[in-house]
């Protein structure tokens, strides 16, 4: 039998049957944000298919006060150590983008071996599907074991006084003569070749449909086109199932990367081969640990927007990670989107970088776009990192 833990110290006793229900209510308070929430149940034999349900409410906080008062703390963070005086329009956007603050939970699914298969993101009340031949975005297919899975919920952001969440887990049994062993991995080396020395110019900072990306991988390719770019790196928050559907193409390099999407800093990891989580046991792993096995696997660990808003804006968006080992650190994000929209949070990345290199530090400076939606039309201010290379493949470009 599986004991289910509750964020209010439930226990639900549960056990599959044909197309049985694991169903966990519960209420989350603002101090309960920035935790894990872990949910295990037990998956018999035969089971073909998981259906993971979750929703939460309410989304936003509707109080007009209450947003003004927690969007101007968080404003007068960002324009900390600034050093020029800033037109009331810029305040006047940032508030306007940041209104009505919402709240924010996920859900990382993991295996009776402990191994992740995926991640629920904010976009969507469908139910995600897993089984050996289908996933849903942000989920990776694979055969479904017996034993004990775990879902853990992450509250990411919690900005009303209360949030009710909803967990619905369903099974559907294995229908006769589906076939496990057809089940594989697909592996590539590089999405792209072209051999020829020179610049290219790239994106190194997307997102799809995998995490909060409006755009699937055909669509993001078809906005690389009109932009004149020779590669992306594709980085969706702490999930890499968009890999096994990166095409081979000539015109376009896609690197294979992920954003480590923590509540206290964000960061990209480019050129990796597999899934890296950011934490364990419930807890967040170190940064130093976590940047490690991102050059285990052959990759550079690149910081993201770093003085980004934070929260409860931007939830975990600022870099507040102290104990990280900048010997350890391949590239900072020093241009984060829109110059004009971002030029003070821009200001601040171009200060700690000049203080890195300074020390004697080899980090690269690149830009990101934190691209989202490849149909928005926005050019002004919009940075590309340009980069000097043998040829145009993954090995090269990093
Ligand atoms: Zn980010
Ligand atoms: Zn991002």
């Amino acid at each position: 039998m599986g004991g289910v833990r509750g964020a209010k110290g439930l226990e639900i006793i549960m056990k599959f049957q044909e197309r049985s229900f694991l169903v966990k209510e519960g209420y989350l308070r603002r101090g309960d944000r920035k935790r894990f929430y872990p949910f295990v149940f037990e998956v018999p034999e035969g089971i073909g298919e998981i259906r993971v349900k979750f929703s939460y409410s309410p989304r936003i906080l509707k109080n007009k006060e209450k947003n003004y008062q927690m969007i101007g703390g968080a404003i007068e963070e960002y324009v900390k150590d600034y050093p020029q005086k800033e037109k009331v329009s810029t305040f006047l956007t940032l508030i306007k983008d940041a209104y009505p603050l919402r709240n924010l939970l996920n859900l990382s699914l993991y295996d009776a071996k402990g191994s992740f298969v995926g991640r629920w993101d904010q976009n969507s009340e469908r139910p995600v599907r897993v089984s050996s031949t289908y996933s849903s975005p942000g989920f990776t297919s694979c055969k479904i074991i017996p034993g004990f899975w775990k879902v853990e919920m992450e509250t990411h952001a919690i900005v009303t006084e209360e949030c009710k969440y909803r967990l619905e887990i369903s099974s559907i049994q294995r229908t006769n003569g589906e076939n496990f062993s057809s089940f594989k991995k697909k592996l590539i080396n590089s999405s792209s070749y072209r051999d020829n020395k020179g610049w290219y110019r790239g994106e190194l900072h997307v997102h799809s449909h995998h995490s909060d990306g409006k755009n699937t991988l055909p669509e993001i390719i078809e906005g690389t086109k009109r932009e004149g770019l020779d590669f992306i790196a594709l980085t969706d928050h702490n999930t890499v199932s968009g890999f096994s559907s990166i095409p081979m193409r000539e015109d376009l390099l896609i690197i294979r990367g992920m954003e480590f999407t923590t509540y206290y800093g964000h960061a990209l990891a480019l050129g990796i081969t597999s899934f890296i989580d950011w934490h364990s046991k419930e807890r967040m792993r170190n940064i130093n640990d976590i940047i490690d096995e991102v050059h285990s696997q052959k990759g550079l660990f690149a910081i993201a927007h770093p003085f980004c808003i934070g929260d409860p804006v931007c939830s975990g968006c600022t870099w507040k990670l102290r104990n990280i080992d900048y010997q350890k650190v391949d590239l900072i994000e020093v241009w984060a989107g829109c110059w004009k929209n971002r030029k003070i949070e821009n200001y601040k990345s171009f200060r700690l970088w000049d203080k890195l290199l300074n020390r004697g530090l080899k980090v690269v400076g690149i830009s990101g776009r934190d691209w989202h939606d490849v149909n928005e039309r926005k050019s002004d201010g919009i940075p590309k990192t340009f980069v000097y290379a043998d040829s145009l493949s993954e090995d090269e470009i990093l």
